[in-house]
């Protein structure tokens, strides 16, 4: 599983076309945050991110009854509600309820929880065409691909090579120009709303207080998806919970300021339950599926529990010194950047994943960026020194840490280790192949001319 990953790792770094694609749509991003965060702008930023980050404490403390809460007033709406453990239980409870109603196609808005599920996959073993309807996730499905990045899945594409796809699976014009192929998409893409059997959403959001299921985005695709089929199903995580709808005065302009600098996204939907008497759209029946996939587990875990405040805005990603050079695909799971490597772990059980917590560079950015203030490094540290006490003894004994050995050895004899300090600058130049794997995709810093205790006694000397 390591090598996998350190193949991935290699393969998107040689790859020029996706590292100008990667670095030039993160910098855009944060170009974007930065200005939507200045004190201009949001001049309570620190001050938001505090309170999101109590709330978020307080919900997760309250699980349990916010849950019940939740799932008693979608009821009351006429919504049901679905309790899953894992992703076999929600693949099984929307592949079974599309094929009672004889559906055969699904409308999805983006949703990375069913990424995470493989409900794609499994809709197909129903015989249930899933159709992706959010752009960016549209044109990875023509691609046969899984996301990118959390917020903008087609990230690595460029719009040549969008322009090459869509003439190679959807026939026509190749068009190069944005506008041009997004209203492709859309034509294809309206017909298949009015013939979907359901929509299938994910929540950004989900009010304990009244039941609403909140639904961000910047299409207008969600809303389609939500109202037009007959059957609407939200499949979202546990940890999406929040008490009031008056909380979401913090979180909306949090998420949209740290997604894409935007004061709120385009389109906020409030969806409680299914169509009443007098609607003038709106789906027959709705379904809250709730899904745990792990997250328990990390709930179980005081200081690891913050994990699961995540807001889904991308932010981390965007900044990270590491994704912005191996990119998304990379990564092993559903989620990347910061999150994914603290995130999957987690769900999944460390020895799943044991390379994710060293896939960062502890610069800490992360968490300066991150609208509830997940504690990012700390977290990654914990998860590294719970892989060390699951490795065995041999595996333990590796360079690196004969490498501190060593150097710990040498200090505690001065005289030797002034002896090895100058010859190492003798030395190092002539151990170039030995450093290969450090200095192949960094500069190693020139040495200095003198030891620093030779620069000290000449300065001694001097004075
Ligand atoms: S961890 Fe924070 S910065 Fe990263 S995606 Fe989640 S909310 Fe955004």
């Amino acid at each position: 599983m390591a090598a996998a990953f350190h193949q991935r790792i290699q393969e998107a770094l040689l790859d020029e076309r996706l590292q100008t694609a990667l670095y030039a749509a993160t910098g855009r991003l944060m170009d974007k945050r930065k200005s939507g965060v200045t004190a201009q702008q949001c001049p309570d930023y620190q001050e938001l991110r505090a309170h999101a980050h109590l709330i978020k404490r307080h919900t997760m403390e309250n699980l349990d009854y916010y849950l019940e809460l939740l799932a008693r007033k979608v009821e009351e709406h006429g919504g049901k509600v679905a309790w899953c453990r894992d992703a076999g239980e929600v693949q099984t409870f929307v592949g079974t309820l599309a094929k009672e109603r004889g559906i055969r196609v699904a409308v999805k808005s983006k949703s990375m929880l069913s990424e995470e599920v493989a409900l794609n996959e499994a809709l197909e073993r129903y015989g249930v065409e899933p159709v992706e309807t959010d752009l960016g996730e549209f044109i990875i499905q023509l691609a046969g691909e899984r996301p990118f990045h959390i917020l903008a899945p087609a990230m690595h594409k460029t719009r040549q090579q969008v322009a090459d796809l869509f003439q190679e699976k959807l026939g026509g014009k190749r068009e190069e120009e944005i506008e041009k192929q997004t209203r492709i998409a859309r034509t294809v893409l309206r017909r298949r709303f009015l013939e979907a059997g359901l929509g299938i959403s994910g929540a950004n959001f989900l009010i304990a207080e009244s039941g609403a299921v909140v639904v961000v985005e910047n299409e207008g695709n969600a809303r389609l998806a939500t109202s037009c089929p007959p059957v609407h199903v939200a499949v979202a995580g546990i940890e999406k919970v929040i008490p009031r709808a008056a909380d979401l005065a913090l979180f909306l302009p949090l998420l949209g300021r740290s997604a894409t600098g935007q004061p709120l996204t385009s389109y906020t939907s409030f969806l409680s339950g299914p169509r009443r008497a007098g609607d003038l759209d709106g789906p027959e029946e709705f379904y809250l599926v709730l899904v745990d996939n792990g997250r328990s587990r990390i709930l179980a875990d005081r200081e690891k529990r913050q994990t699961l405040y995540c807001i889904r805005c991308g932010a981390c990603l965007n900044i990270c010194p590491v994704f912005r050079k191996i990119g998304g695909h990379s990564y092993p799971g559903t989620y990347s950047g910061p999150i994914g490597a603290i995130l999957t772990p987690q769900a999944l059980g460390i020895s799943h994943e044991p390379e994710l917590p060293f896939a960062s560079s502890l610069c800490g950015a992360c968490a300066e960026v991150c609208p509830v203030k997940i504690d990012i490094p700390k977290i990654l540290l914990e998860l590294r020194s719970e892989v060390r006490k699951t490795e065995t003894r041999e595996r333990r004994w590796n360079f690196e840490k004969l490498g501190f050995g060593v150097w710990a050895w040498l200090m505690r004899r001065p005289r030797l280790f002034e002896l090895v300090g100058t010859a190492m600058l003798e030395l190092l130049p002539a151990a170039g192949p030995l450093l290969k794997p450090w200095t192949e995709w960094r500069d190693f810093p020139h040495p200095p001319p003198k030891t620093f205790r030779q620069l000290w006694r000449a300065r001694k000397a001097g004075a």
